[in-house]
């Protein structure tokens, strides 16, 4: 099987107002067509606009959560369909940060994902352990648990992608070492192949937690790594091309 399309995908977090949409169109005008998806995650209430922005680029927009039904009385929710008619291809869901902040389970992340599947978005479901869960043996247990926990069988034979971020890697500028996120991808890859048999092998497993331009290369070539789920350095166009470029 040929290896899926790399992704490099910005998460802007609660950044950015119109003002940021100049890097996301300078991304775009710098793009040189090698072969990896490149896609931004603003805060939803630049995704319409973004999406207009960049239209006709190679850049998608995305989205960083969604709500698992379609609508309602959800106060300050946002569905996937309606991110879909602002322009969003993409939808991050399960993020450490809203798993955390949010109380958000496996079981809450797998609707989310079922949900962007019926919108007709592609989603990159997150995981990732905690320092005390690596620290206690645990890493590998408790990130294919939640790859098991978290994936809706709605994905079989759907475009989505896993983003595997070690918690404890996020802001901070510590990363895993190769051979750890090569064992974790590794064991990820596994658990999708008993899930969906051959076609566990399409979608891409991003890395994420401080990816910069400078420690790129030798992530994005280590084996298993399908691309990147990028934070902080996202948000400045020349340090996100570094990364896109070292694809
Ligand atoms: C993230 O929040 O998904 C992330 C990877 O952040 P950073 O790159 O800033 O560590």
């Amino acid at each position: 099987m040929t290896a899926p399309t790399p992704l490099i995908a910005g998460n802007w977090k609660m950044n950015g107002t119109g003002a940021s949409i100049a890097e996301a169109r300078a991304v775009a005008a710098q793009l040189d067509g090698r072969h990896v998806r490149v896609a931004i995650c603003p805060p939803a209430t630049l995704i319409q606009r973004m999406s207009e922005a960049l239209a006709g680029t190679a850049v998608l927009v995305g989205a960083q959560d969604c709500h698992s039904e379609e609508s309602g009385a959800f106060t300050g929710d946002v569905s996937a369909e309606m991110l879909a008619d602002a322009g969003a291809r993409l939808v991050i869901v399960g993020h450490s940060e809203r798993r955390a902040g949010y109380c958000e389970t496996d079981e809450l992340v797998a609707r989310k994902a079922r949900a962007v599947v019926r919108a007709g978005l592609e989603p990159i479901v997150c995981v990732g352990e905690t320092l005390a869960q690596r620290k206690a043996g645990k890493a590998l247990e408790v990130v294919t648990g939640q790859v098991r926990g978290s994936l809706p069988r709605e994905l079989d034979r759907k475009p989505y992608s896993l983003a595997y971020e070690p918690v404890w890697a996020i802001g901070t500028g510590l990363t895993p070492t190769l051979p750890e996120i090569e064992e974790m991808h590794r064991a990820i890859r596994a658990v999708l192949r008993e899930l969906f048999g051959d076609d566990g092998d399409k979608p891409p497993i991003l890395y994420g937690g401080s990816v910069k331009p400078d420690n790129a290369a030798d992530i994005l070539h280590a084996a298993e790594v399908g691309g990147a789920l990028v934070g902080g350095a996202s948000l400045k166009a020349e340090d996100f091309l570094g990364i896109i470029r070292a694809v």
